[in-house]
């Protein structure tokens, strides 16, 4: 089963609900046949934009076009898009088979064809056979499944999914991302994929849009977005960090006093944030140029599994106690020797690894 794709071009697309800016002058280009996430924390507007792309909210302001064609004032089922909503919205009264083929016999599909494109569509979510209970009799995964079926059936060359893994346990829920994603990859439809888990995002997305009070933030592969964060709000909300407070100033970066080597000199003074990651920080005890050392005490050590998790409240003369986290993995030379709560240590952060934010 293969599709051709579209890509999607978004245009300063605006929506107000009265005076609240849902969205703010959204523009982005999603390329065919990529899975574009949406990611921002709730209430950030990530639903809103996928139902404008859908066609069941309509902008105050903006295009959307499917490949070449404006589809703004097309009705949702003449945009030819296959559509997970966060809920399912499966139709309880009806068997999984007349869930999955409903939007073919919403667009007169012959029965046969329907039929026969409902087997394949189970087949492809794992649930051949299963085409004859009812929603009811099935986990929330298997629900999860019609719901994706029931998107495909028609082989859309564009697939929208509202945080469709939100209602599964953790270990379903990752095994799911893997499957989405290679799913995605072989049926070659252009995704559109919210969720509001950073991790889920990092782990299917070719590219990410981060969105924060309807504004896009930053757009870029996940690998950008994790390393080069482009503020401070997403060097917080992706991956864990801790944030110091430095001032730069004639191009020299200060923390409590002490100069922090970058590997290009900031172009601006001013105030920012040094983004310390905890799988960058370790314990050090050499001298070297290409880190930089932080002074600290040992405030508390948690065995989390496949790691190892260390706070340190860092040396400093101001008031605001600055907390630093290092991830220890579970098995390394380090883990041996770990110091214990009160003892002082020094913190190392590779000069490479040390960037800034505003
Ligand atoms: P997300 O999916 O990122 O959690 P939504 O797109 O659902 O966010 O909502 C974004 C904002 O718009 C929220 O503050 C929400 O309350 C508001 N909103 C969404 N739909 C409506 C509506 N029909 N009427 C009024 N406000 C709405
Ligand atoms: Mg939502």
């Amino acid at each position: 089963m293969t599709n051709s794709s579209l890509n999607i071009s978004i245009k300063n697309v605006t929506k107000t609900y009265d005076q609240f800016h849902a969205l703010k002058d959204i523009s982005l280009e999603i390329n065919s046949g990529e899975f574009m996430t949406l990611l921002g924390p709730s209430g950030s507007g990530k639903t809103t934009l996928l139902m404008v792309l859908a066609g069941f909210t309509n902008p105050d302001y903006g295009s959307v076009k499917f490949g070449e064609e404006e589809v703004i004032l097309k009705p949702p089922h003449l945009r030819g898009i296959g559509m997970v909503f966060q809920n399912y919205a499966l139709f309880p009264h009806m068997s999984v088979e007349q869930n999955v083929g409903y939007p073919q016999k919403l667009r007169g599909v012959s029965v046969t064809e329907t039929k026969r494109s409902v087997e394949e569509a189970l087949e492809t979510v794992k649930l051949a056979g299963l085409g004859h209970r009812g929603v009811d009799e099935l986990s929330g995964g298997q629900r999860q499944r019609v719901a994706l079926a029931r998107a495909i059936v028609f082989k859309p060359k564009i697939l929208l999914m509202d945080e469709p893994l939100s209602a599964l346990d953790k270990k379903l829920r990752e095994e799911m991302q893997i499957e989405l994603r290679q799913l995605h990859d072989t049926l070659n439809m252009t995704t559109v994929y919210v969720t509001h888990d950073q991790k889920e995002a990092l782990t299917m997305s070719d590219r990410i849009t981060v969105i924060n009070d309807g504004e896009l933030m930053q757009l870029g592969t996940p690998n950008e977005i994790y390393e080069y964060p482009s503020n401070n709000f997403i060097a917080d909300f992706i991956g864990e960090s801790s944030l110091l407070p430095v001032i730069v100033r004639n191009g020299v970066v200060h923390f409590d006093g002490a100069e922090i080597k970058l590997s290009t000199s900031p172009k601006t003074d001013g105030e920012f944030f040094l983004v310390v990651r905890p799988e960058k920080v370790f314990i050090t005890i050499e001298n070297s140029d290409d880190v930089n050392k932080f002074e600290g005490v040992l405030l508390d050590s948690i065995f989390q599994g496949e790691s190892q998790l260390l706070v340190v409240k860092l040396k400093s003369m101001s008031e605001d106690e600055v907390v630093l986290r290092v991830r220890v993995p579970n098995g390394s030379v380090t883990q041996a020797v770990l110091p214990s709560a009160g003892q002082q240590l020094i913190i190392g952060l590779r000069v490479a690894d040390s960037y800034l934010v505003s």
